[in-house]
């Protein structure tokens, strides 16, 4: 499709979360924070968004614009709604209260069970994006660009493919390969799919729909939320079973694979503004983050010492971020005085372990299972090391944030994590770039190993502040990814037209 070079290039967000009404990760602070940083840079945005409960009380003045009775199949009718965010962006609600109201998290209910009908739910998202990107829209807008977001709105492009004459040019954007949204064949007919679409070059993935298949299929770019990842996932220790397809779209002459490193929202997470920490400080007033680490240290009932650091983690609880790593180094990080803070949830099993610990060590080990952004803040700000030694990361926000709040982090080098954090070493100390810890292996020696080079370095303040002023300097907002995003858009278009 060709655009003037002068019309402002126009894209559809399709997203299962946005921040700060849904989120469960990472994505819901993407969703938040690409959007308005792509408006601020003259694209026009329009989100896609389900209208779960969180959405319908925050927006009670949004517009109906249009009801869309026929979906197709057995996906039930919704009506779309408006609300304008900011210049250039607005919200486009799903409005389908069978699908969506529901007391619960956006994928699983109170107990954590999936809702047994996702393929429809999200199906529905994705056959709304697709029919709002195509020539036959509803709405008098209609996007350049459809850009999906995980396997909730992947099956989008195939709905291009399989039921549309024409539509938008199409982005799918990975934020982590792990969830593909598979489910039985039997649903290809309630999705309203054809048959056609149920083979290894369409949808199918061993013998089942696979949702992120398909938009890995059919979409016109595909990328992913940092360069290392991108390299990854092409290969079979991280492809979970699509490496092949991966590898097939990366080598293609246009280099349908690209990896853009996201970045943070700056509005929201600077310690110079921070609302939600005890103190605010900056590059050059570090002394006041001394104040936070006394608020969180109060807050939590730990012991703290001058002479042992605080050793902060929030994430989700789960062994991909590498929580049973850290817990069995507990006894270790305990036996050289540290203190641990953790926040988070997940696994059953790994809750457990922490509240068992909290509970064996208190005043030296505290544990908040459960949500909670402000403490959050807090911990970035108030710790003095960060620890997120998961076993893949695609991108991974919390060691950007640690980065900008002056808490050095310790990784493990890979994804996202060896995309931002440089280990220190005499040679990153001496050229300025040492911002952190990174250790390879995914054991606990290698952790430990890491966390005593981080202590070490720790107890000397010189070389401390020079990691955390390295790790303060760099822009870690969205203004980069922005505008390699809006290049991405611009390189498929030209290859469409
Ligand atoms: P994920 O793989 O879960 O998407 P990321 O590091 O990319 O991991 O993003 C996680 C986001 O969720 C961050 O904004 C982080 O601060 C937040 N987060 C995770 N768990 C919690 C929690 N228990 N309380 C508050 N915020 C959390």
């Amino acid at each position: 499709m060709a655009v003037s070079e002068k019309a402002p290039l126009r894209v559809l967000f399709a997203t299962p979360e946005v921040a700060p009404w849904v989120k469960t990760g990472g994505l819901g602070d993407v969703s938040a924070a690409l959007p308005a940083a792509l408006a601020e840079a003259g694209i026009e945005v329009r989100m896609l968004v389900p209208a779960y409960p969180a959405l319908v009380a925050a927006f009670p003045g949004r517009i109906p614009l249009v009801q869309v009775e026929r979906p197709g199949a057995e996906l039930l009718p919704a009506t779309i709604s408006c609300v304008a965010l900011q210049p250039r962006l607005e919200l486009l609600l799903v409005e389908c209260p069978a699908y969506y109201e529901r007391h619960g998290g956006p994928y699983q209910d109170r107990s954590g069970r999936d809702w047994p009908d996702n393929a429809l739910r999200f199906g529905l998202l994705s056959r709304l994006a697709a029919l709002l990107a195509s020539s036959e829209t509803p709405l008098d807008w209609r996007p350049d660009v459809l850009h999906c977001n995980d396997w909730q709105t992947a099956l989008a492009p195939a709905y291009l493919r399989y039921r549309h004459e024409a539509g938008a040019a199409s982005v799918t954007t990975i934020h982590n390969l792990a969830f593909q949204g598979l489910f039985p064949m039997a649903r290809i007919h309630a999705l309203d799919l054809p048959v056609a679409a149920m083979t290894i070059e369409g949808v199918e993935f061993h013998g089942r729909i696979s949702f992120l298949k398909a938009g890995l299929q059919h979409s016109d770019r595909l990328t992913t939320v940092s360069p290392t990842y991108a390299r990854e996932i092409c290969e079979p220790e991280h492809g979970f079973g699509l490496d092949g397809l991966l590898r097939h779209r990366r080598d293609r002459r246009s280099g349908d694979l690209v990896g853009i490193l996201n970045g943070i929202d700056t509005r929201q997470w600077d310690p110079a503004t921070d609302r939600s920490i005890a103190a605010r400080y900056g590059a050059r007033s570090l002394a006041l983050k001394q104040l936070n680490r006394a608020a969180l240290g109060e807050r939590l009932g730990l012991a703290l010492q001058a002479d042992t650091p605080l050793l902060g983690m929030i994430s989700r609880i789960t062994r991909q971020k590498g929580a049973d790593l850290v817990i069995d180094a507990a006894p270790e990080l305990l036996a050289r005085g540290a203190r641990v803070v953790v926040l988070g949830s997940g696994d059953a099993d790994l809750e457990a372990r922490w509240r068992a610990l909290a509970a064996a060590h208190p005043g030296r080990i505290a544990a908040r299972i459960g949500f909670d952004e402000a403490l959050a803040h807090l911990i970035e700000a108030g710790a003095d090391l960060f620890l997120m030694p998961s076993r893949f990361e695609p991108c991974g926000l919390n060691q950007m944030y640690s980065l900008a709040y002056g808490t050095p982090p310790v990784v493990r080098a890979t994804g996202g994590l060896a995309d931002t954090v440089v280990d220190c070493t005499p040679r990153t100390l001496a050229d300025g770039t040492a911002n952190g810890f990174a250790f390879g292996p995914p054991t606990t020696e290698a952790l430990l190993a890491a966390v005593d080079r981080a202590i070490e370095a720790w107890r000397e303040p010189a070389t401390w502040r020079r990691l955390q002023r390295n790790g303060m300097a760099r822009d870690w907002g969205w203004g980069p990814a922005a505008r390699q995003y809006a290049d991405l858009y611009r390189s498929c278009l030209r290859a469409g037209q």
